[in-house]
């Protein structure tokens, strides 16, 4: 084994509880949607604690950590806000808890991803003790508001503080695999205009439910001939909500919308996914829109973009993900798995709104993503400090 790549395995097994104990802490701190602020501060701590270079927050809350002074530039994003708990009868024990035992650590956000967090605060531990190579800067990004508007806080870094790296690694649980893209999805809302009548004599009016009905069940056909990518999957729709007015109950109904949750394969854009539902309903009085996101970060900064989250995918031979795969094996001396995430990450605004590449690699299994009893493997946070830490330095 390459000099090099046995120092960094010796110093991530070495940091193993460190790290655990950094993630515990993480997990502690319940940090929803807009209510980073305290999580936001110890993960500050932590890179400080790390020796990086310099720390600090931008205009949303994003904790932006840097190691290195090199013109190069290479990310490495974990988000920190998580979910709620859910159901608390579903959980067999406190969901802040971030209990270690038995080789895990346990609570929300472990894996949907703080584990990437604190996977990413010792690769940059790592990368202080043994030098960044010259020419290159790591920055870790601790970021906001990925729950409910996934790469707006990317959007953010790049259009806002102007930070534009060459290359992101995102961390969200992957086990271990190598992952080159997801689907992407939007949200759509389409708007009957009907005409109230008394319920007495409907012929009179024009029944928007009725319209409202007709292109749901057009919608469920549509559904079964969207297209198919190999490795994406099949792109899909469904109606997640149905709302009518009307002047009385004893009236026709004059309005009624329906919410689409579409989520897009490769080939599928915006402008396809508005044309088929624009279709569907072309004979009725009907609008369609794609809905907007806007809200308030923890720093007050209020903030949005448009619910368009596009597909990406590297190809299998694109140089970040060779790099990956190589780096992959001189750790682990075996084949790595090369896949894709079923969510969708803040990926969608840095690769196909930006066009600046990401892969993904990170700690814990995603099915545990918002799921009750969440816990990561320590293992899974130790090869993962490894695996950033070697990326990094095989950039030069
Ligand atoms: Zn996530």
């Amino acid at each position: 084994m390459e000099k090099i790549t046995a120092k960094v395995l010796q110093l991530a097994e070495g940091y193993r509880d460190v790290t655990a104990r950094n993630l515990s802490r993480l997990v502690q701190i319940k940090s929803l949607t807009g209510g980073e602020g305290e999580v936001a501060a110890e993960l500050q701590k932590q890179m400080r604690d790390a020796g990086f270079d310099d720390v600090r927050l931008d205009g949303l809350g994003s904790v932006l950590g840097r190691v290195g002074k090199g013109k190069r530039l290479l990310a490495v994003d974990a988000h920190i806000d998580t979910v709620d708990q859910g159901n608390l009868e579903n959980w067999s024990e406190e969901p802040f808890s971030g209990r270690i035992a038995n080789g895990f650590v346990h609570g929300r956000g472990s894996v949907d991803q703080k584990g990437g967090a604190a996977a990413m605060v010792t690769a940059g531990r790592i990368l202080a003790e043994l030098g960044v190579p010259d020419g290159l800067t790591v920055l870790f990004t601790g970021t906001v508001m990925e729950e409910d508007c996934d790469g707006l806080c990317w959007k953010y870094i790049i259009e806002e503080e102007k930070i534009r790296p060459e290359l992101v690694i995102i961390t969200e649980p992957t086990a271990l695999g190598i992952y080159r893209g997801h689907r992407g999805r939007m949200e759509m809302r389409v708007s009957f205009k009907g005409l109230s009548a008394h319920g007495s004599a409907p012929e009179r009016g024009k029944n928007a439910i009725y319209m409202g009905s007709r292109a749901c069940l057009e919608v469920e056909k549509l559904n079964e001939r969207l297209r198919h990518d190999d490795f994406l999957g099949k792109g899909s729709v469904t109606v997640s909500e149905f709302v009518s007015g009307s002047p009385s109950l004893c009236a026709v109904a004059d309005s009624a919308r329906i919410h689409l949750d579409r989520r897009l394969t490769a080939g599928e854009t915006k402008e396809t996914a508005l044309a088929e539902v624009r279709e569907l309903v072309c004979a009725e009085p009907a609008t369609v829109e794609v809905l907007q996101y806007r809200e308030k970060a923890y720093t007050g900064k209020e903030y949005g973009m448009e619910k368009y989250y596009p597909t990406w995918k590297l190809e299998p031979d694109h140089p970040a993900v060779a790099r990956a795969e190589n780096v992959f094996r001189s750790l682990f001396a075996r084949e790595p798995r090369v896949d894709k995430w079923t969510f969708s990450t803040n990926a969608i605004a840095i690769t196909d709104i930006h066009h600046i590449p990401c892969v993904g690699f990170g700690p814990g299994n995603e099915v545990m993503a918002h799921a009750p009893n969440e816990k990561v493997p320590v293992d899974d946070l130790v090869k993962a400090s490894a695996f950033y830490a070697l990326y990094a330095l095989r950039m030069m």
